[in-house]
């Protein structure tokens, strides 16, 4: 019913280990980076202790009556939630709505499986009444709280929960895994390096127009580094499209400029290791403090440009102006 990943089956099978020798506990924290596939694991989890007849590893059979209401969305003891809106926080009347649910027996007489996510989106009363809820669990009940930022929940809250951290699998895992799922002709290892390691990030950014799109930034900022692109215009260039990512990008290839200036002759791995002779390029110009400097400017930016409302044209015309002016100080 739900997709096996590969990179998942210790965690699956100590979960499994765990619910055989009623050791589950009320609450579990899913943490670790995006695109590793932590809301597939809860669903496979919320899944496989509702389903009626699981499969001999533990997996529902996606047959039986409440597999089917769990794909219909209307299993009875099954909740999902979510803020309302996407970027907005989720909020105290959800979570007594949930602590009400967890309180009456469950419908099929099973267990009872809540999953929120993302868990870093709890206001501050939502995540007090839900640390009430867990200092006194109900029977058999599971709550899946799903994050990419643990460090966003209360401590109290955290403490509560036991933690699955999600790290990324070794590229013995990730790349057969890939290789097996991209047909267009790039390079999967740098696509997977590009993703910090995550699988399914590396997947969704596997489209060759994504891939073509990065080189063209690389061009862009090169350009105007040099002296040949006018920063209004390449700020024009760089909204254009998925701007968080472009500008997760920019912070990737600052933080790999960094690494190359401080370790120069030592083998170490490179975020972009498909970029190494253009950011070597880069590096090269610019003395160790404003390197630091610039990484700061492009972690600052993309704040600004995803949590503000705030002109993002001139944000990354400031920006951009500044990479030309220094690099090439007699240009301007
Ligand atoms: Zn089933």
């Amino acid at each position: 019913m739900d997709e096996r990943l590969p990179w998942h089956l210790s965690m699956w099978q100590q979960c499994q280990q765990r619910l055989a020798s009623g050791r589950l506990p009320h609450a579990l924290l899913l943490a670790g980076p995006a695109g590793l596939g932590k809301r597939a694991f809860a669903h496979r989890l919320a899944n496989a202790l509702l389903c009626e007849t699981p499969a001999a590893e533990g997996d529902a059979c996606g047959q039986c009556r409440a597999c089917r209401l769990l794909r219909a969305g209307s299993h009875p003891d099954h909740r999902m939630v979510q803020p309302a809106e996407d970027g907005k926080v989720i909020k105290i009347d959800q979570i007594r709505e949930i602590s009400a649910f967890l309180d009456h027996t469950a419908q099929y007489g099973g267990y009872k499986v809540v999953l929120l996510e993302p868990a870093d989106r709890l206001n501050v009363h939502a995540a007090n009444s839900l640390l009430k809820t867990l200092e006194e669990p109900p029977g058999a009940s599971l709550l899946l709280l799903v994050t990419a930022h643990p460090a966003r929940l209360p401590a109290t809250l955290r403490s509560r929960c036991q933690l699955l951290r999600f790290e990324p699998p070794p590229p013995t895992v990730a790349l057969p895994w890939l290789q097996a799922r991209i047909t267009e002709p790039l390079d999967i290892k740098a696509l997977l390096a590009v993703a910090g390691g995550a699988p399914l990030a590396a997947l969704q950014q596997a489209s060759g127009e994504r891939w073509r799109r990065r080189r063209e930034l690389v061009e862009c900022y090169d350009q105007v580094q040099t002296g040949r692109l006018d920063p209004i215009r390449a700020a024009e260039i760089w909204t254009e499209g998925e701007l968080a990512e472009n500008l997760r990008w920019l912070i990737g290839w600052h933080t790999d400029l960094i690494r190359l200036k401080m370790s120069p002759n030592e083998p170490f791995r490179l975020s972009n290791p498909d970029l190494r002779a253009i950011l070597w390029r880069w590096a090269d110009r610019q003395a160790p403090r404003r390197l630091f400097e610039r990484w700061d400017a492009a972690v600052q930016l993309h704040t600004l440009c995803t949590t503000t409302q705030t002109n993002v044209a001139l944000l990354l015309e400031a920006f951009l102006s500044d990479a030309a002016e220094v690099v090439n100080p007699a240009s301007c």
